[in-house]
């Protein structure tokens, strides 16, 4: 071939190349710009009740009062105090007179609560709302670190101070201030609204569990069912402003032991391979096969429905998803918190060998916790770690009970799209449906309801949410305002 013929074949191919490349770059601007997420058009939108007015002073006392009441969850429920939980009940007829007058009161599984509010028209569905009253311990030696004493209930600075103000006795509280506003207003609701507070959400919701199986022995079934979980991040990442998530789907969690059973003896003579060093191979056998990142269920979800708020970039990521796909999972899980929601975490947590430095250990053992994704159930785990730990000597099982991930509730449905309305401020703030990587109690309530949520109404940022579980825990009075406000509206909507 002489060299204007391939001069000819060379800019033929770039041509092609080059007429592809702007077909591509054609589709994916369209694809942009007319982005919209799927079910994003509300076609009739929800028709709120009337406001609700709630006095936040009060509200604000009550919240003080609840926190002063230790009602705290230890490791070994043998350490609980079960007279403060006896307190808090008494402490909760005497502050709501309205509400108890109309409700009926059930003690189930020990100390859990479930109130019975009976609708006019029993045919249709129940709401069921949960708010637990226990609360984590404060980690010995950090009480000092408190702005105010963790159980003195303090008010100041706008916030009401103490364990429990926000997870989740400001639930709590806030659902009794909304129904002791509706009852003493003479609301009476059509559907029947079941409150369930759990006694040991952070040690393990047997209380919640105790009250589904109360109310599925009754043959209780809800029209929704919303429990605490996600809120309304003020600087949310993808968008740098506030955005309301409201959990449509819960993690699995599920706990193994590894045990690699060995002779024991004295270190001076150790055989070739000691007991330790089996575990640590079938340990990192594990951990190096990690369940893969996906870019599916409530977090894709979650991504579409904000995209058309996000910039530009993010917005013809997921407007071109089955070319972005591998870049939008590469960016989502550049953060630990990010991965997590993508799939199923492996993290060990505990080890235990030898009682003694010179002692070889009789059986080394490690405890792996996971959080499952929806998607993968525990059978899957247990199958990933025992093909990872093919040939080597060591013992699996589960520690304490076992819990696949919830299923997904809808993010069109009726009550989503309730709840949305209300979290969305007038439509100033973009809701989105999230996954929860933490557990709930809502957990217990698969089987009663259809769609479950997972929502506390209340605003602050990623750093304020460290201190759940941790120091300074407060509620702010705006926060609490909103939470009664919220759960009065959304009874006084849903019921009606
Ligand atoms: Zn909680």
């Amino acid at each position: 071939m002489d060299l204007g013929k391939q001069m000819n074949a060379v800019r033929r191919i770039v041509s092609v190349a080059l007429g592809a490349l702007a077909l591509l770059a054609a589709v994916i601007a369209v694809r942009t710009a007319t982005y919209a997420p799927p079910g994003g058009k509300d076609s009739h939108p929800v028709e709120l009740a009337a406001r609700v007015p709630i006095d936040p002073a009060r509200a604000a006392q009550h919240l003080s009062e609840a926190v002063r009441i230790q009602t705290v969850s230890h490791q070994n429920a043998g350490d609980n105090d079960w007279a403060e939980w006896d307190r808090l009940h008494a402490w909760l007829q005497t502050t709501y007179p309205a509400a108890h007058a109309a409700m009926s009161r059930e003690v189930v599984g020990g100390h859990a609560l479930v109130y019975t509010w009976p609708g006019s028209d029993p045919s249709l569905p129940a709401v069921v709302l949960l708010a637990h009253h226990d609360v984590v311990p404060v980690t010995p030696g950090t009480e000092r670190d408190w702005k105010h004493p963790p159980f003195d209930g303090v008010i100041a600075d706008g916030s009401v101070w103490g364990r429990g103000s926000v997870d989740d006795k400001g639930s709590l509280v806030g659902l009794f201030e909304g129904v002791e506003a509706l009852a003493a207003s003479g609301f009476k609701p059509r559907r029947t609204v079941i409150l369930v507070s759990g006694h040991d959400e952070e040690a393990g919701g047997s209380g919640a569990r105790a009250a589904a199986e109360l109310l599925k022995s009754r043959g209780v079934t809800a029209e929704f069912v919303l429990d605490e979980g996600l809120a309304i991040v003020s600087d949310f990442p993808l968008l740098g402003r506030p955005v309301a998530v409201v959990g449509i789907a819960e993690k699995g969690y599920a706990t193994l032991r590894m045990t690699a059973p060995a002779k024991g003896g004295h270190s001076s003579a150790p055989p070739p391979e000691t007991g330790v060093e089996v575990l640590a191979k079938a340990l990192l056998a594990v951990t190096s096969h990690p369940f893969p990142l996906r870019f599916e269920g409530a977090p894709a979800e979650m991504v579409r429905a904000l995209a058309p708020s996000a910039s530009t970039v993010v917005r013809m990521a997921v407007a071109n998803e089955w070319l972005f796909r591998p870049l939008l999972i590469k960016q989502i899980a550049a953060t630990p918190v990010g991965a997590s929601s993508l799939h199923t975490t492996i993290a060990p947590t505990m080890l235990r060998g030898s009682p003694k430095e010179n002692v070889l250990p009789q059986d080394a053992t490690a405890w792996i916790n996971y959080r499952i994704a929806p998607g993968n159930t525990t059978g899957d785990v247990m199958q990933r770690a025992k093909t990872a730990t093919k040939g080597l000597r060591v013992d699996l099982a589960w520690e304490g009970n076992a819990y696949d991930p919830s299923p997904i509730s809808s993010s069109s449905s009726e009550p989503y799209r309730l709840i949305a309305a209300l979290a969305s401020d007038d439509g100033r703030t973009p809701v989105a449906p999230g996954l929860v990587t933490a557990t709930t109690d809502s957990r217990s309530m698969v089987g009663i309801a259809k769609d479950i949520y997972r929502f506390q109404p209340i605003v602050a940022s990623l750093k304020d949410f460290e201190m759940i579980h941790g120091t300074n825990e407060h509620m702010t009075l705006d926060n609490l305002r909103r939470t009664a406000e919220f759960y009065a509206r959304l009874i006084a909507t849903a019921a009606r």
